[in-house]
This record gives structure tokens, sequence and C-alpha cells, in this order.
């Protein structure tokens, strides 16, 4: 019988805090218990975050990436939801057809080929890796292929739109609604699918949450690591593909478009390929570095992931080069070093600091930050089954000045792609927006979790590291 089912969902493995902390504990891991504020927000995404997408799509397809039009449009009765919906993209066969393509061919590539680009790129760790210890002590084994996917749909993708002429280099723009309802009923197939199997078929039992509460339970997730078979984590393939290895085709999609309307491809929309690209490469050169972050190694698979991962992803994070083929911008040379600058100067922030980090605990401390030995702060946390663990954190390098300035290059990045649109509209800002309160919510969550997990000693380390974001500031 499953563990789940043992004990009375919230009594489960209830510990005194670790270390000897008074303040009362819960198990780390996911929430046992839902406040009344997480439940609003929760039940407030639920419903309006399939409309918030739509919204900004659909502004983009009538409005010209206008989102104050639709609504004057509306409130003056202008014109009615109908109108607006009658002239919105229904879902083709087409549409259909592709994205059940596209999604194959990426579950193909996940399980059947095995990585071979950690036999000849040198520094590249790809191959079977194993995940993080979870709450319930177990620890995973993935296949890490995900750069060889992106090469090789690059590749076939360049090939059939350019050489063989097959399909247009546009596909994607041109069917960017119907797309967006494929995507849709993906989200909420695999979210719903994943939720059943954690109640009857769970992978692992004992790395289960139930909160009882439903609609929490849905959206954060039940499963920690659900899969299918042995290798098939739909945490690692839904986090990766086919939404990021889409994002880099989306904008090259978009920056066809670009060309084919106005006859040239503006140096606006290079940056964001180039610099969304640097992003998306690092992505998938330290996929097995991923297995280690907290969308992987801490939370489990609800909708946040599986819709998030379907819809949010490839819809909201590529606005800039959508905004871009309806208002074609050429930045001045200033602006565009400036730009590309900041978002360089971001990415080396981001990547130096995740470094640093993996370092430091691939080797146990054993290894060199700036050119001297790391300090760091002992610490000791129990799992599940009641054993001891002992991990380090970091105080030194880029981790000394702040708790998470990887998410501050992450943002400062962020910034730039939006700056490339100029400061006409909106809608392209609403990247560094959703990012400031993604990571700055990511934040308060994490410590909230550290906490929970080592006690007094995280107390030591934010005593010794006392800012989160900007040192001095926040
Ligand atoms: P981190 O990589 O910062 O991981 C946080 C975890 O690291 C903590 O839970 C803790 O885990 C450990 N840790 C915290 N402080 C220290 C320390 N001083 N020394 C050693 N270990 C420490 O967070 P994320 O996983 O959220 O982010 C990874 C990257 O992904 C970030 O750069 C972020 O910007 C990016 N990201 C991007 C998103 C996007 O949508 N574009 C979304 C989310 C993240 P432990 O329990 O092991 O101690």
């Amino acid at each position: 019988m499953a563990a789940h089912q043992e004990k009375k969902p919230g009594e489960r493995n209830r510990k005194n805090a670790p270390n000897g902390s008074r303040t009362p504990q819960v198990q780390w891991g996911r929430a046992w218990e839902v406040d009344w504020f997480s439940l609003a927000s929760i039940i407030f995404l639920l419903m309006f975050a399939p409309l918030i997408v739509y919204y900004f799509i659909m502004s983009c397809d009538q409005y010209q990436c206008s989102l104050i039009d639709p609504l004057v449009d509306l409130l003056t009765g202008n014109k009615h939801l109908s109108d607006i919906w009658n002239k919105t993209p229904a879902l083709t066969y087409r549409a259909a057809g592709m994205y059940t393509l596209w999604v194959a061919f990426q579950v193909v590539l996940y399980v059947f080929i095995p990585d071979f680009c950690h036999k000849f790129l040198p520094g590249y760790v790809g191959g079977v890796q194993e995940g993080a210890i979870t709450p319930a002590g177990v620890v995973n084994k993935y296949e890490i292929n995900g750069l060889q996917a992106w090469i090789i749909t690059h590749v076939l993708w360049f090939a059939n739109a350019y050489y063989f002429h097959f399909f247009s280099p546009t596909i994607i723009f041109d069917n960017w609604i119907p797309l967006l309802w494929c995507a849709n009923i993906l989200g909420y197939v695999v979210s719903t699918f994943a939720m059943i199997k954690g109640y009857f078929f769970p992978t692992n039992a004992t790395d289960c949450k139930f909160t009882s509460n439903f609609f929490y339970d849905y959206m954060m997730g039940i499963e920690f690591n659900p899969r299918i078979g042995k290798w098939f984590d739909f945490k690692l393939f839904f986090n990766g593909r086919p939404g990021i290895v889409a994002w880099t085709l989306i904008n090259l999609s978009y920056a066809a478009k670009q060309q084919e309307l106005y006859g040239q491809v503006t140096n606006s929309m290079i940056l964001v390929n180039v610099l969304q690209g640097i992003y998306v490469l690092d992505f998938f050169w330290n996929e097995a570095w991923y297995l280690k972050t907290i969308d992987i190694c801490h939370d489990h698979f609800g909708w946040y992931l599986g819709w998030g991962d379907c819809v949010w992803l490839p819809y909201l994070y590529t606005l800039q080069g959508l905004y871009l083929v309806n208002h074609p911008v050429q930045l001045g040379t200033a602006n565009a070093v400036g730009i590309l600058m900041l978002g360089l100067i971001g990415y080396y922030i981001f990547r130096v600091t995740n470094h640093q980090k993996d370092l430091f605990r691939r080797t146990n401390g054993n290894c060199k930050i700036w050119g001297k030995k790391p300090e760091y702060i002992e610490c000791s946390y129990m799992s599940v089954d009641g054993t001891k663990h002992y991990s380090k954190l970091m105080t030194s390098g880029f981790w000394g000045w702040a708790r998470h300035f990887n998410y501050t290059g992450d943002l400062m990045g962020s910034l730039a792609y939006c700056l490339t649109c100029g400061f006409d509209h909106i809608l392209p800002y609403f990247y560094i927006i959703y990012m400031t309160i993604l990571l700055t919510h990511r934040c308060i969550r994490d410590e909230h979790r550290c906490f929970s997990k080592y006690g007094k000693d995280w107390k030591r380390y934010t005593a010794a590291v006392p800012y989160r974001l900007l040192p001095g500031i926040f």
C-alpha cells in the first residue's frame, strides 16, 4: 500500500526542529498546510493565468500589443467580449498536428537517444547523472541529453525551413494562437494526470505530499518526481522541453516574420535572439546542474510546473520578439551596445554565482572561489527516515555579497530583453515585472524552506549574509 495511505495527510513525519531550534517546524520540502493567502493566490492563478496569457497574445493579434486598447473598447461598449473572441483564431487540425508532432519528437529525443554530446564536448556534463537527495532520502538518476535535443531540433529547423523548404520559418508565428489552444490542452492534461497519478500510482509514495486542499495539491503538485518507466521524468522533460527548446525557435520565427514583413531584421530583434539564445543554451549546457535547482529538487509536479512549462513559459517569455514583429524597433548604436552590456553583465553574474555554488557543493568546499578557499557555515538537517545529513552554506564569493545574487544577475538580463523594445508599450516589460515578483517570492519561499531544513544554522547564515538580492538595500 502507498505510504500516503497509511497516515492522515498532514500528520505524517512531523519532527521537532532541526538543530534544537525552538521555532515550531514542519518537515522541510513543500508546505503541509495552506494559509489563506496562498490559497487565494492559487485560486486566482488557476482562474486567471490562462486568461492573462490569452489577453497578452490576443492584444498583439488584434491591438498591436496595446494592453489598454482592448479594455477601452470593452469599457466604452465599442466592442463586446464576443467580438474579440470571434476574431480569435480557433484550434486547427494543422496546429494540432504540428503540436503533436513537436511534443512527440521531443519525447523521442528525450527517451530514446542517449546523450553523445558529453563524449566530444570538453567540460559538458551529460549522460546519466544523479539528482539531489529528496526529503524521503531518495537519489534519482536522470538521462541528461537536453543539449543534444536542442542541437538536433535546431539543425532540423534550419534544414527544413531554409534548405528543403518543407515549411516556412514563420510557421510558429503564423499558427501562434491555434498552437496556444494545443499547449493549454497539454498543460491541463499533464497536470490532471499528475494529480491522479499522485493519488493512485505514485512513483515514490514517501515523497508525495497532501495538504487536504484540492486546489493547492492540483497547483503545487503531489508527487515530487513523477515518472513513467525508469527514465521519463515529468519535471526534467516539461521543465526543459518542449518549452525551453521551443523558446529559441519561437524567437527565430519572429525574426523570420520581421524579415518577411519589413524586408529586414532589426537590431533589437537580433539582440533578443542573441541574449535569450545565450540563456537557453546556458540552460542546456548546465542541465545537469539544474537538477540541483529549486524547480527540480524542491518543487512538486503540479499545474504550476505542468501548465506553466507548456503555456506560460513559451508564450510569455517570448513577448519581446512578438512585440518587435508588431513594432520593429531599430536601436541607436549606443543604446544597442548599452543593452547588450547590461544583458551580458547580468548573464555573467547569473552564471558565475550559480557556478560558484555548484563548484562549492560538488567539491564539498575543497575548491577556490576568487582565488581563495571558500568560507562557509556548517549545517545539518534530517530526512524523513530520521537520518541526519550534513551540508555547507557558502559565505564568500558572490554568495557573500547577497543570499541570491544569481537572481540579481537574472533580473539584469531580463531587464535587458525588455529594454530592446523601447518605451512605447508596457507589454514587453511584463517579463521583468513578472521575474521580479517570481524571484522575490522565490527568495522568501526558499528561505522559509531553508529555515525549516537547517533551523538555527540558517539563522547563523542570514546573520553572516544579511541581504537577499542587493547588498545594502534588500
Ligand atoms: P538557487 O540556485 O539559488 O538554489 C537555492 C538553494 O541553494 C537553496 O534552497 C539551498 O539548497 C542552496 N543554497 C542556498 N544558499 C546557499 C549557499 N550560501 N551555499 C550553498 N548552497 C546554498 O535557486 P534556484 O534553484 O531558484 O535558481 C537557480 C537559477 O535558476 C537562478 O540563477 C535563477 O535566477 C534561475 N531561475 C530562472 C527562472 C526563470 O523562469 N527564468 C525561474 C527560476 C530560477 P540546499 O537545500 O541544497 O541547501
